[in-house]
Order: structure tokens, then sequence, then C-alpha cells
């Protein structure tokens, strides 16, 4: 954890004793020079890992999508592509960004858990006392509810052909061969921990050590950063309209701004996050 001068909040290198800014002294920086124990520099981990999130899930998955729809071209050859400046069709599409979601979901799950892997014990505390049953029990009766919405209005957490797909099983995504519910929970399952890691431990930590921002604004940052970043990955070429756009938008905001609240709330614990999103999948793919 970073750590901060008690006079005038800058933050200290390790051998900062007195503060090179304001000259007050430091027990806390003196306690690991006596120690010896240098304290882990999240603001390079956080940098890395948000690199690592955009190169997989911007770029290669943007590779891969172009990728699978000339592999699903040559394989399927004499399929109708529609016109120029047509929407492409939906098997091509959801053949192609399916499989590459689940590509970039298996490469970069474990690449982001390495890079945190020193400091994430600190992040996945499992711990049970009040304060925490409380924020899962809340947790799940907000998602019980978001579920319900998903199934019932246009609001819609997940990506709009995976709720076309859990929900009415269209034939011409089954007839891209490739989309099973089996598949959409393994990318969901696999995004909740790069997702979690990433933009609640990870780009907060970032924030917190390289900027003086109080909490609120850390939070509404990273709100409207990760759902940004979940925008690009998940719809980068997913013919869709507008409107469904702006519900995947506005209902991650909302999500991503609670989800912020709630690591603030426990004291910095991804774990009960975890616990909520994956609660939230199960309850999704029963109901839909
Ligand atoms: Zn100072």
């Amino acid at each position: 954890m970073k750590i901060r001068c008690n006079n005038c909040y800058k933050v200290l290198n390790n051998d900062e004793v007195w503060c090179t800014r304001c000259g007050a002294h430091s027990d806390e920086v003196e306690e690991i020079m006596k120690s010896g124990i240098t304290p882990i520099d999240e603001s390079e981990i956080g940098k890395k890992s948000i690199i690592m999130y955009l190169l997989f899930a911007f770029v290669i998955n943007g590779f891969l999508d172009v990728l699978f729809g000339v592999v699903f071209n040559s394989v399927n050859s004499g399929y109708d592509l529609g016109d120029v400046g047509q929407n492409l069709p939906l098997a091509l599409t959801t053949f192609s960004s399916i499989n590459s979601l689940m590509i970039v979901g298996i490469i970069l799950a474990p690449i982001v858990f390495l890079i945190n892997y020193k400091d994430l014990k600190e992040y996945f505390r499992i711990e049970f006392n009040k304060k925490s049953i409380t924020s899962l029990v809340i947790g799940v009766i907000i998602v019980t509810f978001f579920a319900f919405l998903t199934k019932y209005t246009n609001i819609n957490f997940i990506v709009p052909y995976f709720k076309d797909f859990l929900m009415n099983h269209p034939q011409e995504m089954l007839l891209s061969g490739s989309v099973s519910t089996f598949k959409i929970i393994i990318i969901l399952l696999l995004f909740v921990i790069i997702e979690e890691i990433v933009f609640r431990k990870a780009f907060i930590s970032w924030l917190d050590q390289t900027t003086l921002l109080p909490d609120g604004v850390i939070i509404d940052l990273q709100t409207l950063l990760s759902t940004a970043l979940q925008v690009l990955c998940f719809l980068l070429l997913v013919s869709t309209s507008i409107s469904n756009y702006i519900y995947f938008i506005l209902s991650n905001l909302c999500f991503n701004a609670l989800l912020a609240v709630n690591y603030y709330h426990n004291n910095r614990n991804i774990f009960i996050n975890l616990i909520i999103r994956v609660v939230f999948i199960i309850l999704l793919v029963i109901i839909l």
C-alpha cells in the first residue's frame, strides 16, 4: 500500500523518512527501512494490468474477431453476407465474437492473476463478519432484482446477443454452431475475475498511488473507465441497435458504481464482489 506524508499528503518513497516536500518525519517509512521489507509498487502493477487488458480485450480480441470472421466465411462458403454497408449476418458475428472472447478470457485471466498475484491475498480476503455478510445479502438481493429487470425489460447487464441467446435460442445463432450456454457461462466467469482484478483492485490502487483524488472521484472515474472498456471489449464487432448499446452502457454504469462502492465499503475486498457477480451469472442463466 502507498505511504503518504502525514503533513502534506505527498506519496513517499521507500527511503523517504523525511518528506522531501515539507520535511515532516514519517514513522511508516522508518518502519519499512528497519524491517527491510519493501512494499509492492502497486502503481506499476496497476499500469501493467490496464495495458494487458487493453492489449488483449481490445487489440487481440479485434484481431481474432476478424480472423474468426474469415474462418467462418471460408467454411460456410456461399453464405449470404448481405450487401456492403449492411450489418454482417448474426451467425457470423456471434461465431467470431464468442470464440475470440473465449480465447481472450482464457489467456487474459491467468495473466492478470499472475501480475497481481503477490498482493492479491490482501484484496482477496475470505472474511465473514457482520459487515461482509450484510454486503453479500444486499448484493444478492440487488442482482436478483437486476436479473428480473434483464428478463422483463430492455435493461441489460450482459452482451445483447448473450441475452438474446439465453432467452430465445435464435435459429440464426444456432446456425453458427458455436454459441452455447456453457460457453457463455465460461466467458462471463472469466471476465468477472479479470474485471474485478483489473478494474477494482489494480486500477483503483493505481489512481490512489499516482493521484491525490478523493475516494468519491476515484469511484466515478473507475465506473466510467470500466464501463467504457467493457463496451470496447464486448461490443467490438457485434452489430446491434443503438438502443441496445445505450441500455448496456447505462446498466453497467450503475452496476460498476455499486461494485466500486461495495469494494470500498468492505475495505478493498474483491472476494465479496466476486461472489455477488457469480451469483448474478447463475441467476441470469436460470431466470432468462
Ligand atoms: Zn510532506
